[in-house]
């Protein structure tokens, strides 16, 4: 389609039809305004995405497991209306070993039994080290349906700030020291301080790098263990689930929110750059009297935007410094990494029953961590 050099005048334009972009749109259409998307992929969805990686099979390609999907969000705009279906998974990770396995997941008390068979002290901490990320998760749930402060805004802004600072201030020196060290200390320090089982260590230690593509012996790590907390599904905290369908079906549930709200989604057109009031694409240019960017820091400064305008060259450098892996459009992306005897163990586990790992593959397990998956300190080091 070509705009032919034609401006379009919206209020918003969201550039990118991610989760985030899709929401966002949803909103400003429910509050009355003329909204346009744009999408660079030929789906909407981006991170999560559910598209066919073999003829007949279909999977989600990144994003694989719901918990931070705001329940509000799926009430608001009525996702369950178009299709939207969230179960339980009853185990969070399964951690295949030399001699055996560990699962964790299924309530405090089955994973403090699978933590007993590698040790007793482990088992008892599980309680209290739950606990201490709860008591954190529970003043970051509060913030987080709050428009944060603007940094160097006004008046009201500041007084944004010390509402939250209060909430912090509210909680005891313990959890501050938490705190602190959730957002500042590797998971790897953060979890040998608590339990003393290396297999203990590695299946959490997962949990706090999955999808960040860092080591678990990376500063500011921790920070990631406290999302396994943080969310629910269908009303229950800290619980893991699987979209039906895959993480597409929520983004399609948006999408299809969005365009009854009148929303005007447009996929396979980039944006190539954006300027004071209109977007650049290749068909033309489109006017919004705001310009929404669901698109990460370091394309929206370095490249879309007109950076010298905006901040000093220390930002630009700081930006360029974050490394983000490169996932090709085109690749299959399959989610279950599979060490070389996983079915085998998955049988054992499952006690040789077919329809049992059936279950397991389809909702049961998130992810499968492999031995091969987990650095040891090493390595991490050396990498
Ligand atoms: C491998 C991996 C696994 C993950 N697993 C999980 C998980 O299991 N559960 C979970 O909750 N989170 C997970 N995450 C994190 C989660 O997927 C992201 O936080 C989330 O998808 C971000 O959504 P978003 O809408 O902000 O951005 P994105 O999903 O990144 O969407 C940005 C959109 O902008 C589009 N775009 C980019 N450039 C342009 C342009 N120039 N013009 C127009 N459009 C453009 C992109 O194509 C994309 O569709 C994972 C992340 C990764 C990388």
């Amino acid at each position: 389609m070509s705009y032919d050099a034609v401006v379009r005048k919206y209020d918003a334009c969201v550039v990118g039809a991610g989760h985030n972009g899709l929401t966002c749109a949803c909103y400003l259409a429910k509050a009355g305004l003329k909204v346009k998307v744009l999408e660079r992929r030929g789906v909407v969805g981006g991170a999560a995405v559910t598209e066919e990686f073999h003829p007949g099979f279909r999977n989600s390609v990144a994003a694989y497991t719901v918990s931070l999907l705001q329940a509000k969000v799926i009430d608001d705009l009525g996702l369950a209306g178009h299709g939207l279906r969230i179960v339980e998974r009853p185990l969070s990770n399964f951690l295949p070993l030399e001699n055996g396995y560990l699962k964790v997941g299924g309530g405090v008390e089955a994973t403090q039994r699978e933590f007993a068979r590698f040790s007793q002290r482990d088992a008892k901490r599980l309680p209290s080290y739950w606990k201490s990320l709860e008591r954190i998760a529970d003043v970051l749930r509060a913030m987080a349906l709050e428009t944060p402060p603007n940094v160097g805004g006004g008046v009201r802004d500041l007084l944004r700030l010390l509402s939250n600072a209060g909430r912090l201030k509210k909680l005891d020196m313990g959890a501050r020291r938490d705190l602190l060290g959730l957002f500042t200390r590797s998971a790897a320090d953060w979890l040998e301080d608590w339990f003393e089982s290396e297999p203990v260590r590695a299946a959490f230690g997962f949990d706090a790098v999955v999808g960040a593509y860092a080591s678990p012996y990376h500063p500011g790590t921790a920070y990631v263990l406290l999302h396994h907390c943080f969310g629910e599904v269908n009303g229950k905290r800290g619980i893991w689930g699987h979209a039906i369908g895959g993480m597409g079906a929520i983004t399609q549930a948006l999408a299809a929110e969005a365009r009854r709200l009148g929303v005007e989604i447009e996929c396979g057109v980039a944006v190539e750059k954006i300027l004071d009031g209109k977007v650049v694409t290749r068909n033309g240019e489109v006017a919004a009297r705001a310009i929404v960017a669901n698109v990460n820091p370091k394309l929206l400064f370095l490249e879309l935007v007109d950076s010298a305008r905006l901040f000093d060259a220390r930002l630009a450098v700081l930006l360029r410094s974050i490394k983000q892996p490169a996932i090709a459009d085109d690749s299959p992306r399959n989610r279950i990494p599979v060490a070389p005897d996983l079915l085998c163990v998955l049988h054992q586990h499952a006690g040789g029953d077919l329809g049992n790992i059936a279950k397991c593959f389809r909702h049961g397990i998130g992810y499968f961590v492999v031995p091969q998956d987990i650095p040891t300190r090493h390595a991490a080091h050396e990498g």
